[in-house]
């Protein structure tokens, strides 16, 4: 998904994590990359910039069952990946390598480890095996399909109750 937001935050505003690359000249779609190496499981960025979302949005973190939240940081630019290099650990309230960053690589989270039943779905391109393609929330992909990865507990609670009202795991 591209982003065509224009910031009202001060950039950049992590520094020592994000550079913002644009994908093309004179284009207005921008994604975060690391500004260094990241060594894994490194906490590298926190929410503190976020305020609460009336409604939710493209720009919008789901932090529980029934709160979003808007990043108001170049943390915006972080696109989905199906096998992403960082979390945004919702309870906590930080952003953490799951494995090693090269410096100038894209930052990725998984968008479904977040996001229930998102406000516009799109086709990921990650090309990643486990690819799942059309990313439209947590609420749309077997619980099975997600295992293995790191997924906030809001969405834990809402896969539980979905699979006990359907009656599968
Ligand atoms: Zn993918």
């Amino acid at each position: 998904m591209t982003i065509e937001q224009v910031p009202h935050w001060h950039q950049p505003s992590h520094p020592g994590f994000i550079t913002i690359k644009t994908y093309k000249e004179g284009s207005f779609s921008k994604y975060a990359t690391a500004s260094n190496s990241v060594p894994a499981n490194t906490v590298v960025a926190d929410f503190s910039a976020a305020t609460p979302a009336s409604e939710k949005a493209y720009s919008s973190v789901q932090v529980s069952e029934t709160d979003h939240i808007e990043l108001n940081s170049d943390l915006l630019y972080a696109n989905h990946s199906c096998n992403p290099n960082v979390v945004f650990d919702t309870d906590k309230g930080e952003v953490r390598s799951v494995r090693e960053i090269r410096e100038g690589e894209p930052i990725t989270f998984n968008y479904l480890s977040t996001e229930w039943d998102m406000a516009q779905a799109f086709k990921c391109e990650c090309g990643s095996d486990n690819c799942l393609g059309d990313i439209k929330g947590a609420k749309y992909v077997p619980t099975k399909a997600l295992g293995g990865q790191f997924i906030n507990s809001h969405i834990r609670r809402l896969q539980e109750k979905r699979d006990a009202s359907s009656g599968k795991a």
